[in-house]
């Protein structure tokens, strides 16, 4: 299909608007405080791949910053997957942010109620590209985790993130892996963290305010109850994952990437790890039957 001759079209404030022209006020509490949420969501197929839970994390991360919500889930369901129709994306990702709106630049929430601004921006992916990556797999390094203290809430306030990934690009990484004061690793720049023991067991974080809860991480787990594979939540040491059978990260736009390096250091054998390779080809299927009964339609 030729995609590159369709202008890419992005969603902002109730208006399909050409990309290029697609903007948001320079008062917009998003651009001026980081006052924002956002979802990042894979498209598979052409829709979108966990769609309810997605929305479930974003309606929480809506109420833990007390920013109403724009509009009803279907409603929202419907801009999104117009955006997709229109950009005529098969594989890649979707993208919703969600901020409490425009008024004149004061700390406080404005005293008179502002309409939250909505953007929604299609991204076309390789998923040959992506895939080829995961059987090479990837390296990561690791940097003291800068962020506060309730990463649980998916906001827009990315900046120690944003260091981090720049600091990983430039040791020729692709992840950052964050480590708390007690040398625990807490997440990825931008996914979850896992290893698996000798033993056979994923390893993996327990849900809390220090870590956001990825939508992929709970698919992961479903996976693997399928196959019957256990899974421990519990902090892990970076000296614990340097010693690991395997290592892995998760989130929406990698799915399953195995980690075989660790601060440029192998992981076993240096190679992808059979349960990361196996999890990564069931991810989908598992996610897909889940949904069967409320997926909302797109
Ligand atoms: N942690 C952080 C900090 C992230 O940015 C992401 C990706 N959005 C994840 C974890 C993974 O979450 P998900 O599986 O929902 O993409």
């Amino acid at each position: 299909m030729p995609t590159h001759r369709i202008g890419r079209v992005s969603y902002v404030n109730g208006r399909y608007v050409p990309h290029s022209d697609a903007a948001v006020h320079i008062e917009d509490r998003g651009y001026q405080f980081a006052d924002a949420i956002y979802e990042a969501c894979e498209v598979r197929n052409g829709s979108i791949v966990d769609l309810t839970r997605h929305l479930d994390r974003m309606d929480r991360s809506l109420r833990e910053l007390r920013i109403s919500e724009p509009m009803s889930r279907k409603a929202l369901a419907l801009v999104l997957a117009e955006v997709i129709r229109r950009n005529r994306v098969r594989y890649g990702s979707i993208y919703l942010q969600i901020s409490r709106g425009v008024a004149r630049r004061d700390h406080p929430f404005p005293t008179r109620p502002v309409a939250p601004s909505v953007v929604v921006v299609a991204k076309h992916g390789d998923q040959k590209k992506n895939d080829a990556m995961a059987v090479a797999g990837i390296g990561v390094i690791t940097m003291p985790d800068l962020r506060w203290g309730r990463v649980d809430i998916k906001t827009v306030g990315l900046l120690p993130n944003v260091l981090a990934k720049q600091a990983a690009r430039e040791a020729n990484a692709r992840e950052a892996w964050l480590v708390d004061d007690a040398g625990f690793v807490t997440e990825g720049g931008s996914s979850n963290a896992w290893i698996v023991t000798a033993d056979g067991v994923l390893v993996t974080r327990p849900e809390g305010p220090d870590i956001l809860s990825g939508i992929t991480r709970r698919g992961v787990m479903d996976t693997a109850e399928k196959l019957g594979i256990r899974v421990e939540l519990r902090a892990f040491t970076v000296e614990e994952a340097s010693q690991a059978r395997e290592a892995f990260i998760t989130s929406a736009s990698s799915i399953v990437m195995p980690v075989v390096t660790i601060n440029g250091k192998s992981v076993a054998n240096g190679h992808p790890g059979t349960l990361a390779t196996h999890l990564r080809e069931q991810f989908h299927g598992v996610v897909e039957a889940r949904n069967l009964s409320t997926r909302i339609p797109i």
